[in-house]
């Protein structure tokens, strides 16, 4: 193929244990899937209707490199999810069928400009500029689901500075995954390559230059950062 500018990257996450990456197709993200962080952001749980947004594929930032503090914000927030890494497709799939789908596991951090989120939801504007911004998802390396997978006991933990700043079991997700996988396959053909950032409890906060972050999904993933 002769292509007219060169061909942009494809953003990839390293393999737990192996020398394979895995490339990035899409980047999906639910919203309040914690009751006590929809509480904490003055929302509530709309258990009937999940409420998803996207970020772009090369918003991913792998292999634990330095996170650029963001322009056009005084009050970028953490938000640390498990992220479900898709190794098929599928579109209107019942939550039984969803798991089918799976290929791994890992942590991330849903980075958000609070500030520019705020003015969004009080002009009734889309999300994107305070969720979908450069280098605004941070995700560990993946574990296959063969190896580990999680499950409701599982702790989902970040430490900033070694202060723990959110904790939490998978339990407490209104949506679980087969569920999250269900509903985003019925407003979207999933692909092999679609990460999926699964909401974030209670806990969130402000980042600044020099932090270093430390985010966890107990016995299954780990990502450690800094804010640069
Ligand atoms: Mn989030």
């Amino acid at each position: 193929m002769d292509y007219a500018i060169p061909l942009p990257a494809c953003p990839s996450l390293p393999v737990a244990g192996s020398a394979q990456r895995f490339p990035v197709r899409r980047v999906f993200c639910i919203g309040r899937n914690y009751a006590d962080h929809a509480r904490e952001m003055g929302a509530t749980v709309d258990k009937d209707t999940p409420m998803f947004f996207c970020k772009p594929a090369d918003a991913v930032v792998s292999d634990g490199a330095d996170v650029p503090y963001p322009q056009a914000t005084a009050d970028l927030h953490h938000e640390v999810e498990m992220v479900v890494a898709l190794g098929r497709g599928g579109r209107d799939l019942a939550p039984a069928e969803a798991l089918d789908l799976v290929w791994g596991y890992g942590v991330g951090l849903d980075l958000t400009r609070r500030d520019l989120q705020a003015q969004a939801k009080a002009k009734g504007h889309p999300w994107d500029v305070a969720k979908g911004f450069d280098h605004s998802a941070p995700v560990s390396a993946l574990r296959p689901a063969g190896e580990a997978a999680p499950g409701t006991d599982t702790v989902l933990r970040l430490s900033v500075n070694g202060e723990v700043r959110q904790q939490a079991t998978l339990g407490e997700m209104v949506h679980d995954v087969p569920h999250i996988i269900a509903a985003l396959s019925a407003l979207f053909e999933l692909k092999a390559g679609d990460l999926i950032f699964t909401g974030t409890p209670a806990g969130v906060a402000a980042l600044q230059r020099g932090d270093r972050f430390h985010a966890e999904l107990a016995g299954i993933a780990e990502l450690d950062g800094r804010i640069a």
